[in-house]
């Protein structure tokens, strides 16, 4: 039998709660952004720009635009305005002179401004950088929206660990997890059968193979369906962002990996649908817009009003499904296979293809590099024997690392 296998409901860290459990109700929720300038950032702040009377901001980060970073604060009326480039530490302070806003900047600044107490934190850095900052948030916030799906690859356990002990509850803000989470019938877990996420299929899902392979970053980038940062849009043109999700519903929700599965379904309409033993299915739709979810996590258990395109079933007239091809696809394979060998082959695989899509987006290596790195570097770090348990946070940051060298010189 698999690790992966097995009875596991006490470990994942989000099981929904029994009805009845709720975020404090307070006139006015104190909320965080880290990674305000991003994707999810924007669409989170759009939220709150709607619902100025439900919101106080306290901290908003970001790692580079400064610009962005300071305007928002101003607007926003932030408590403290982090940039984790110490270089435009300078630039923000004179940005908010005559604000109430506090300046502050690197790594420490980052981790201060996502400690302050809040009642509300979105977790929306990308990469491992974000798994800071989201530690540092637990002690702080009464919940966490968590956006970022590769605190949970990497760290797996140790995130999960110190998330359950923390007194912070959870919300999945990946928009297929956040409709797992609604699509859940909490009056018998055992009762599931499987759970299945949607995957677009990316940009190039249908040309041939010779040519998707070779797709150029511009052609990646073009996502379908999902406006969103760079970084996730390259993973879903290689599916990477799907393996990274199923390795997320992992440990998100009480399921064996074997429980977990993949349907292509071009129109991201349908984003997770969850099976029970009875042969029903529920699932979750909506438009390709994180606002949904987003606002399923400021108001859960309840609901708010957001102003996405509603969806008109006539119009859309069909919803089309089928298997992914591993072939085409070769990371969803790859994330599967790391899942069964353990957690220290998923924070492998996290680095290296951080790494290689970094690398891609530069315009440094081409597309079908990507999954070769990413297998190169987990053979490699297996060959090193590297891919053992992982104990702790330091642990972490160092296979991590060095998984990093290595998918580096594999370039
Ligand atoms: P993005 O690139 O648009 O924004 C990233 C944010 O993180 C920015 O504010 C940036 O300043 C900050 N940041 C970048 N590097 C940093 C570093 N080293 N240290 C500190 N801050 C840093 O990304 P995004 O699309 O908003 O995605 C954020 C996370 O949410 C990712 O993990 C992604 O997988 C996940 N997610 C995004 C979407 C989406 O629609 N955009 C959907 C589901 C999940
Ligand atoms: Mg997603």
């Amino acid at each position: 039998m698999s690790e992966r296998t097995g009875a596991r409901s006490a470990d994942a860290v989000c099981v929904p709660l029994p009805v009845g459990h709720s975020q404090p109700e307070v006139a006015l929720r104190r909320i965080s952004i880290l990674g305000a300038t991003g994707s999810i950032g924007e669409s989170t702040l759009d939220i709150v720009r709607r619902n100025r009377d439900a919101f106080t901001v306290v901290a908003l980060t970001a790692q580079t635009n400064v610009d962005k970073l300071a305007k928002l604060a101003r607007e926003f009326d932030a408590e403290i305005a982090s940039i984790g480039d110490p270089a435009h530490y300078a630039t923000l302070v004179e940005a908010l002179a005559g604000t109430n806003t506090v300046a502050a900047a690197g790594e420490t600044g980052l981790e201060d401004a996502a400690s302050r107490p809040t009642d509300w934190t979105m977790a929306a850095v990308v990469g491992i950088a974000g798994l800071g900052p989201t530690m540092a948030a637990m002690s702080a916030a009464n919940v966490i929206a968590l956006a970022n799906k590769e605190c949970l690859v990497s760290a797996g356990s140790v995130f999960t660990g110190a998330m359950s002990a923390s007194n912070t509850t959870l919300i999945p803000v990946d928009s297929e997890h956040s409709a797992g989470f609604q699509s859940i019938d909490t009056s018998g877990l055992a009762s599931i059968e499987t759970m299945t996420l949607t995957a677009s299929g990316g940009p190039v899902r249908e040309w041939p193979l010779d040519k998707s392979s070779k797709a150029t970053r511009y052609d990646a980038l073009a996502h379908p369906n999902w406006s969103m940062g760079p970084k996730v849009t390259i993973d879903s043109a290689t599916l990477m962002n799907k393996g990274l999700e199923v390795i997320e519903a992992w440990h998100l929700f009480p399921l064996e990996s074997r429980q977990i599965d993949v349907v292509v379904h071009p129109q991201s309409t349908i984003h997770c649908m969850v099976s029970y033993c009875d042969g029903s299915v529920i699932a979750h739709l909506g438009a390709p817009d994180m606002r949904t979810p987003i606002a399923y996590a400021l108001a859960w258990p309840r609901r708010m009003h957001v102003p996405v395109e509603r969806l008109d079933f006539a119009k859309l007239g069909r919803l089309d499904f089928e298997a992914p091809d591993l072939t085409r696809f070769p990371c969803l394979g790859l994330a599967r296979a790391a899942l069964e060998r353990g957690e220290a082959a998923c924070t492998v695989l996290n680095a290296a293809n951080e790494i290689a899509v970094e690398r891609f987006l530069a315009g440094g290596t081409t597309i079908d590099r990507i999954a070769a790195t990413v297998e190169a570097t987990i053979e490699q770090a297996e060959n090193a024997g590297l891919i053992a348990s992982l104990e702790g946070i330091v642990q972490v940051y160092d296979l991590d690392a060095q998984a990093r060298r290595m998918a580096r010189a594999l370039l």
